[in-house]
């Protein structure tokens, strides 16, 4: 067992003044028991917690991280962006980099506006969709997260489903009912539901990869399907690339599966690990956001000087070394053939959905595809599994409904040890 005196201690700290003592919940052991370990700082591959232990980093702030921590260019050019104050609230050079910067890298976002968090991003990029086209409906999927807009807290992945919770208190009934949700991966659900709500419709948003409810990949030919009926139909299509953009390519999912949306909402990797947010798209659809048009959207830090230099740091080593995603590929098969092994060895009810460096270990032996057969996991198993690869040094997501993220930090040396944690782990939850 490892000491985590001090981070017990300023968990019961943190209890008496932060609702759960965590400023965001998945960040809270409930899932999987025990408490939350309190990180106080992190280099390349490693964690570092309060009482000193190191871990290996599967999380990676949920996706940011894809160079590993404290990158020394991103490091460089935010004290750089530092010395010269840290806010203005007018406008700047590196906002027009940075817009330039995302167009060149994702073609279908001809015009981009700046926001603080992914979550600001979708419900400024429905409320455009909505605006746009005159419409109020939009259509979700089941087990997908956009982030904690009231629209959105419905049937919504990994925090909600975690905790149970799927439609929270305080979304009134009205804004539950224009939002309509439809499983993943079923495009005749999405083709009843447009056809019985016809000229209703503003949006379907969905994750083009999952990763909120663990890493679900489309279907072939879903997105190509969901692209022709939003065509047909006059509704706007939102990827919601804010865990994928920038991370299962320099094109995000889109450029992948080579589909492309009306909208793009973006986070995470964009911000270099500082609060960041993104939504563009169709130059006539942006083009009708304030102060261009009438939709409004304003934020007093958006395009903040420190988050756009570590962003811009982010996506220009990204674009420059675009090597980077073939070894995270290389890395993650590497690490996946590895436990994949083991799995078999133990005939346990599990396996692996893995697109680019997000996989996810799901302990149930059906194939998941959508939000109700990731419901069939093992969730006992998987907190028993996570505290002991914990204990091993391995610091996974604490949830089964997460998708795991791999850094450039991780070396083939790491790779093994993580290999070898997961061996160890699943001998010991099978005694
Ligand atoms: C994380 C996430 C969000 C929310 O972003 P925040 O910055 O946490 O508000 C939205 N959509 C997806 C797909 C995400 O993974």
């Amino acid at each position: 067992m490892k000491n985590i005196s001090r981070s017990t201690a300023l968990f019961e700290r943190a209890k008496q003044f932060i609702p759960g003592g965590v400023n965001s919940p998945v960040r809270a052991f409930k899932a999987v028991g025990g408490n939350p370990l309190f990180i106080k700082k992190a280099k390349g591959a490693y964690l570092y917690d309060e009482d000193g232990n190191e871990y290996v980093d599967l999380i990676n702030s949920w996706g940011p991280m894809i160079l590993g921590h404290a990158y020394p260019a991103v490091e460089e050019a935010v004290r750089e962006a530092l010395s010269c104050s840290p806010s203005f609230g007018a406008p700047t050079a590196r906002e027009v980099e940075m817009a330039e910067l995302i167009c060149s890298m994702i073609p279908s976002v001809e015009k981009v506006r700046m926001v603080n968090s992914g979550t600001e991003a979708t419900m400024s990029a429905i409320r455009v969709a909505r605006g746009f086209t005159g419409r109020d409906k939009i259509i979700k999927m089941e087990g997908c997260y956009h982030g904690h807009g009231d629209s959105f807290l419905i049937s919504a992945g990994s925090g909600a489903l975690t905790f149970g919770y799927p439609d929270s208190p305080g979304v009134t009934k009205g804004t539950a009912l224009d939002t309509l949700t439809v499983p993943f991966n079923d495009l005749n659900a999405v083709e009843l539901l447009v056809e019985k709500n016809a000229g209703q419709i503003a949006a379907l948003i969905l994750e083009p990869v999952v990763g909120n409810m663990g890493c679900v990949p489309p279907a072939e030919g879903y997105l190509e399907g969901l692209r022709k009926i939003c065509s047909k139909s006059g509704i706007v299509l939102i990827f919601d690339e804010v865990m994928t953009g920038f991370r299962l390519s320099q094109g995000g999912a889109q450029q992948l599966y080579n589909v492309k949306p009306d909208l793009t909402t973006l986070g995470k990797i964009i911000g270099g690990g500082l609060p960041v947010g993104a939504y563009g798209g169709k130059r006539e659809i942006m083009d009708s956001v304030s102060p261009a048009g009438p939709i409004y959207q304003a934020g007093t830090l958006s395009g903040n000087p420190m988050a756009m230099a570590a962003g811009l740091a982010m996506l220009k080593h990204l674009k420059d070394n675009p090597g980077i995603y073939d070894a995270l590929n290389g890395t993650a098969n590497f690490i996946i053939q590895g436990l994949q092994k083991q799995i078999s060895k133990y005939r346990l009810s599990c396996s692996i959905n893995h697109v680019g460096s997000m996989f996810t270990l799901f302990f149930t032996d059906k194939k998941v595809i959508d939000f109700a057969s990731a419901k069939t996991s093992d969730t006992v198993l998987f907190g028993k599994y996570f505290q002991a690869m914990l204990s091993r040094g391995v610091y996974l997501a604490p949830s089964q409904y997460e998708a795991l993220f791999l850094s450039a930090a991780i070396d083939k040396t790491i790779a093994d040890r993580i290999i070898q944690a997961s061996n160890e782990s699943l001998e010991e939850i099978t005694k």
